[in-house]
């Protein structure tokens, strides 16, 4: 059993971000599996070197551990997705030669202008229609001239089913979400084909992450698909909000795990708040991450969004 970790590094980890990792390192401690940090810093400008050390010292001090990462090493480096430009462009020549990506030319204008089309995959805005799918060679050539393109995976005709570890069967309908950009036009490539080609090189068995991320699933269940690799299990936990019920955010107070960190909380306090939302714990009792390992079950954790009380705060254990 192979794990991850995948924080992006464009700001502090927070109280959902600090639960999503403690869920995915019990489920693979708990079964002796091993652990990968991999820093997702592929939108450089804006992740930043502070942010992800940040990231790794605030998952350390809440007793998570790693085998192989940035700051270990191990056999799959480099571990930060910055870096991992040639395997990226690699998967893509693969992808556009056997006629599964095409250039796009829609502006940001265009794009915007879908907005009350009906929504599709709310991570990635509302679905693409497929406008450059269509063009002609002479289109293309006429736009090609103006704009430097980006690229676009065509989502195959055909539908997705897959049972998620948490949430479920899930079954989603041809083309879910539209067909999605790959590589922008600035050079940067996507999240979705650098989480694909990197969970089959570092052999992940294991995705268990954010509720938001549900509906990038079939995404890459098709990429893993058209890259002819064995795509991982996927779970995925439930988001959490703040007590007036929207999603976590900074309004909430001090929510980051380093402002918990230096407000003198004991980690257990934190690692005891989360397996009790999480529906491992009777009450906010402090408890490190280990003493959770033989609590954990996937069927215990919550399908619906888990809600910070109004006193969360007081009713930490110090
Ligand atoms: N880097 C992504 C994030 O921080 C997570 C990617 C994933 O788990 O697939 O939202």
């Amino acid at each position: 059993m192979r794990g991850r970790f995948a924080p992006t590094p464009s700001g502090l980890l927070h109280l959902g971000n600090a639960g999503t990792a403690l869920l995915a390192w019990l489920q693979i401690r708990s079964r002796g599996g091993q652990i990968v940090m991999r820093m997702e810093d592929l939108d450089l400008p804006r992740c930043k070197p502070e942010f992800a050390e940040r990231a790794l010292a605030d998952m350390r001090w809440l007793g998570l551990d790693w085998d192989e990462g940035p700051d270990v090493g191990g056999p799959y480096v480099p571990y930060e997705q910055s870096r991992r430009g040639e395997l990226y462009d690699a998967a893509l020549d693969k992808l556009a030669r056997e006629g599964h990506l095409y250039r796009c030319y829609c502006s940001r204008a265009d794009l915007m202008s879908l907005g009350n089309a009906p929504h599709g995959l709310h991570s990635e805005g509302p679905a693409y229609p497929g406008t450059c799918r269509r063009l002609t060679e002479q289109e293309r050539e006429a736009r090609e001239a103006v704009k430097p393109p980006s690229w676009r995976f065509a989502m195959p005709e055909h539908g997705v089913e897959f049972v998620d570890g948490i949430a479920g069967p899930m079954a989603f309908a041809a083309g879910a979400g539209g067909d999605f950009v790959v590589k922008r036009a600035d050079g940067i490539v996507g999240y979705q084909l650098a989480v694909v080609v990197d969970d089959a090189a570092m052999g992940i068995t294991e995705v268990l992450r954010g509720w938001d991320l549900l509906d990038s699933t079939p995404r890459q269940l098709m990429l893993a698909e058209a890259l002819g690799v064995e795509p991982p299990r996927y779970a995925h936990a439930p988001l959490m909000r703040g007590p007036d019920g929207n999603r976590l955010a900074k309004r909430h107070g001090d929510i980051a795990v380093s402002s918990l960190r230096e407000s003198g909380l004991k980690p257990e306090a934190v690692v005891g708040l989360l397996g009790w939302l999480y529906g491992l714990l009777d009450r906010p009792e402090a408890v490190s991450a280990k003493e959770l390992l033989p609590l954990f079950d996937l069927g215990r954790i919550p399908q619906e969004s888990v809600t910070l009380p109004e006193d969360w705060l007081e009713r930490l254990e110090r």
